[in-house]
């Protein structure tokens, strides 16, 4: 079976794209055997930059360097790509337009499993970028009809923190476990059904047991959804 190659615009954190990598390849053994493994590039960023103009607002600057990247896995090959962070799914449009290759944005398979399992009111942890504005909400809801539940400022503004200071550098604490738990707890009180672990780092923190309601690691699916379209 011939695979088609799979573009990653990476690097926003290494951390989270070293784990789209791993299961990427592991997906693609388990499916076709032993000795096969993905066919794919990545473009990875030096995260540094990319924080910098983030939390400086420039985000025409920072769409500018997405459209680069997306164009550079173009040019080498890929067929399709993915945006290896739900907060840069910001300019997914913009660098949709730039490039003739599809995009496989990451909130689609996410809501797509969502909506499988029969549930509709989800939490999102993520960013604040991706908790506050408009473009990942405004897709699960208006795309998919999701109720989109985010936590209350003080515990955004905890998420938010313990992503830049600690995930994003490799820092997995046991006190920000415990943090995030009971950040999910309350978003369960408040009626979530299941929670989006939206932030391609989450996942190396908090795991299903955190939670007493299903919990959607981005990272994962959206690999895992490379792989099907890859092997489709
Ligand atoms: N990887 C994170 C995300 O999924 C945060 C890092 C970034 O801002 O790109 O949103």
């Amino acid at each position: 079976m011939s695979q088609k190659v799979i573009g990653l615009i990476g690097g926003m954190s290494w951390e989270s794209s070293s784990e789209y990598y791993r299961i990427i390849n592991q997906s693609v053994r388990e499916k076709l055997g032993g000795l096969r493994s993905a066919r794919c590039l990545m473009w990875s960023f030096d995260f540094g930059e990319i924080e910098a103009l983030q939390h400086a607002g420039r985000w025409d600057d920072a769409t500018a360097l997405m459209i680069d990247a997306a164009q550079r896995l173009e040019r080498g090959g890929a067929d399709f790509f993915l945006i290896c962070t739900n907060t840069m799914h910001r300019m997914a449009d913009s660098v949709q337009a730039a490039v003739r290759i599809p995009l496989l944005h990451i909130a689609d398979p996410t809501a797509e499993r969502i909506k499988a399992r029969g549930l509709t009111k989800v939490g999102l942890l993520g960013t604040a970028f991706t908790m506050e504005q408009d473009f990942y909400k405004g897709r699960l809801k208006d795309k998919f009809g999701l109720d989109v539940l985010v936590p209350e400022a003080e515990d955004r503004a905890t998420v938010h923190r313990i992503i830049y200071d600690e995930l994003v550098q490799g820092r997995v604490e046991s006190r920000s476990r415990d943090a995030y738990r009971k950040i999910i707890a309350r978003l369960i009180e408040r009626g979530a059904e299941a929670v989006i672990l939206g932030c391609t780092e989450i996942m190396l923190l908090v795991k299903p047991e955190d939670s007493a309601v299903p919990l959607f690691d981005t990272t994962f699916i959206h690999a895992e959804a490379a792989v099907e379209r890859a092997l489709s």
